[in-house]
Parts: structure tokens; sequence; C-alpha cells
């Protein structure tokens, strides 16, 4: 599903340097990324995504080479194929949490929102607990349940590779639990890989490995 060789990105000449010589994502696979703040996670999440792009080497998603796509295909690419948890939600306040679910269906002329894909937003939000505040805007909601219109935006394509940065890091406990086993069973369920950054070692043996992140500082290891 992903698959990095020989990366490298550098904020500007002076900013924050990754290197990433290899890393596979296989179709289906559940991988955790940990690592201290300011390691790089986001940023890596990012460059998979396509949002950020490489200063040499290669990110192959889904068969596509992802920087070799236009700013345009790019878009079109990680609206309809990638479902994305970031870490700050991301989420636009002039909608509701409705059209910020169905946000991938507006901006992607690819997919189209019919009576399935709403059916789904709203299944996905009911699973979530959030079923009767899909009316209210992102102000009107707490971090936690902000945190889950996003997980429901990341799902509701079914795309097949899900990233999510620190999505259950405003969750209790409980929650935590109930969003990861759903996060889970709707990727096993459209048969997607599940790259999430996660603070919460707990939830580690949930996941089939674990990517620490402190091997990817560059100059880590030689
Ligand atoms: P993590 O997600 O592991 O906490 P990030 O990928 O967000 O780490 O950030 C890695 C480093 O890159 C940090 O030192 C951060 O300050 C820096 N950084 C992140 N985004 C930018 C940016 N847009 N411009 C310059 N530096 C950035
Ligand atoms: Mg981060």
């Amino acid at each position: 599903m992903v698959r990095i060789e020989d990366l490298t990105f550098g904020y500007g000449a002076d900013g924050f340097r990754l290197r990433v010589p290899e890393f596979s994502l296989e179709d289906g696979a559940r991988v955790a990324v940990v690592g201290p703040s300011g390691s790089g996670k986001t940023t890596l999440l990012n460059l998979i995504a396509g949002i950020l792009t490489p200063e040499t080497g290669r990110i192959d998603v889904a068969g596509s080479e992802i920087s070799r796509l236009s700013d345009a295909a790019r878009r079109r690419f990680r609206a309809s194929q990638i479902g994305f948890v970031f870490q700050d939600f991301a989420l636009l306040e002039y909608l509701s949490a409705r059209q910020n679910i169905y946000y991938p269906y507006r901006i992607t002329p690819a997919l189209t929102l019919d009576v399935e894909a709403r059916d789904r937003a709203e299944a996905l939000a009911a699973a979530c607990g959030i079923g009767d505040k899909l009316d209210r805007h992102p102000s009107a909601l707490s971090q936690g349940e902000q945190q889950r219109v996003a997980i429901c935006r990341a799902l509701v394509t079914q795309p097949k590779l899900i990233l999510s940065d620190e999505a259950t890091g405003n969750l209790d406990p409980e929650s935590k639990a109930r969003i990861l086993d759903l996060l889970f069973d709707r990727a096993a369920e459209a048969g997607a890989a599940v790259l999430a950054v996660t603070h919460d070692h707990e939830l580690l043996p949930r996941f089939e490995r674990v990517l620490d992140f402190a091997q990817f500082r560059e100059g880590a290891g030689s």
C-alpha cells in the first residue's frame, strides 16, 4: 500500500530534516508509529498523503508515485484513496459536523454523495456517539467530539489507506478503545491499511507492528 525508498525531506535549508531509507506498509496492515514530540511523525504522514513533497527519493501509494502527480491529481488521489485523521482535526468551522463528514465528496468529482454514502456517514457518527450532534458546527463540539467528526470524515469514503495522527489523543480511555475498534473494524471491512501515530502505549498490542520514529532522524544510526 505504501512503499518509501531513500526519502529525504527538510523544512527549508536550516529546518528539521527527515530521512527514511526504507519503509513499507502492506495492504491491510496495522502499524503504529511512536516517537518523541518533534521527531517528524506528522511530517511523514503529510509526505505519504502528498501534502508535502520529498526532496529526494520516492513514495508509492497504492501503486502511484504520489510525488509525481500534479497538484490537482494528488488532491483527487488523496480524497478518494486516503482517509487522514489530522492531529488538529482540520475541521471547517463554516460547515456543520455532517457537512464536514461529507467534505471529501464535495471536493472530489470522482466520489458521489449518494444514499449509501449518506447512510454510511450517519452509521459512523452513531457508532462514534455523535449521531445527535451532526447539525452543530465544530466550535459547539468538545475536543473529543470534534476528533470523532474527523474520524468519521476519514472513514466515510472507505479508503484503502488510513493515516491517523494521534486520533484518540483527546478521548477518555473507554472511548479510545471503542473508537479504535471502530477504526480497525471499518479498515478490515474495506481491506484498508492503517498507519497510526499514537502516544498511548497501552494501545500498541493492538497493532501488528510498531515503527519507532527515533531511527528516522537525519543522522540517526550513522
Ligand atoms: P511530530 O509529529 O513527531 O511531533 P512534526 O513532524 O510535527 O513532529 O515536526 C517535526 C519537526 O519539524 C519539529 O521540529 C517541527 O518544529 C518542525 N516543523 C513542523 N512543521 C514545520 C513547518 N511547516 N515548517 C518548519 N518546521 C516545521
Ligand atoms: Mg505530530
